[in-house]
């Protein structure tokens, strides 16, 4: 069953693949295995000895970072093995705020479930990025777009053009999870755990769902918040009955004003 992978080549044809590092998982003491994602593909490559604090390759296995490969092609069938690298660029800034770097790690972890495609890859790399900038509110958009990217994959996104219920299009008045989808006041229904939306989260919501990429600016006046987004994310677990342990842990953290205490007792 096991199919031969086919691995990536540069324009010259050399054995180099550049992509997002996902995740580094130990592997026998001081190796590493990478999960490393292109626009179109999610390669694991074996990297010998990369968690020895003397490896030349250490830098490679940073979160948050877009690096380039050379790696062996010959090892392995479906793993590339590890020969040397560059980091181009190390959005670090990722890693100092607990609750972003959370928020990374469910959007990595969803990735390498359910797989990437160009978008998903590039708003990826834009949350990375503009966390970098210090633009918390337009990397949570780009968050987003992970989520509700990751939701048309699974065929469990949100029906954002009518009450689900009586398929009218006037007076919506929130969010129906169990439903699917928009609800007019007439059907809005608390009983089963309908959510009120404001007009703004609504328009949100429905942009998310609709807008092509190169009309995001669209979006970009709206504020977007950890709770917004941890909306979405719960309905991803609903729906695709996908438990999110990093997702519990994420909302551990946000009354963190109120509950500093709990925080640090949960950061450890
Ligand atoms: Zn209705």
């Amino acid at each position: 069953m096991a199919q031969q992978m086919q691995f990536p080549v540069s324009k010259e044809g050399e054995p180099k693949v550049e992509g997002l590092v996902l995740s580094v998982m130990d592997y026998e003491e001081r190796n590493g295995i990478l999960h490393l994602a292109t626009p179109d593909q999610i390669y694991s490559v074996y990297a010998r000895g990369i968690l020895q604090p003397t490896s030349k390759n250490k830098r490679l296995a940073m979160p948050f970072s877009r690096v380039t490969l050379n790696y062996d092609p010959k090892y392995s069938h479906n793993m590339m093995y590890l020969i040397n690298g560059s980091v181009d660029q190390n959005y670090w800034k990722v890693g100092e705020s607990l609750e972003m770097q959370t928020v990374s790690s469910i959007l990595a972890a969803l990735i390498e479930s359910y797989g990437i495609d160009p978008e998903l890859y590039q708003d990826l790399e834009a949350f990375w990025s503009l966390l970098q900038q210090g633009n918390s509110n337009l990397a949570l958009l780009h968050a987003c777009r992970v989520v509700t990217g990751i939701l048309k994959k699974t065929g469990t996104i949100m029906d954002v053009d009518e009450c689900v219920v009586c398929r009218k299009k006037t007076r919506i008045a929130g969010v129906s999870v169990e439903n699917g989808g928009f609800v007019c006041l007439e059907h809005f229904d608390p009983q089963i755990g309908d959510l009120l939306f404001s007009k703004d989260d609504l328009l949100k919501l429905r942009g998310l769902v609709k807008i092509k990429p190169d009309q995001l600016e669209v979006l970009y006046s709206f504020s977007w918040d950890l709770p917004f987004l941890v909306f979405l994310l719960d309905w991803l677990v609903y729906h695709n009955d996908h438990h999110l342990k990093s997702l519990d842990f994420l909302k551990t953290l946000l009354p963190a004003k109120k509950a500093a205490l709990s925080k640090e007792k949960v950061a450890k």
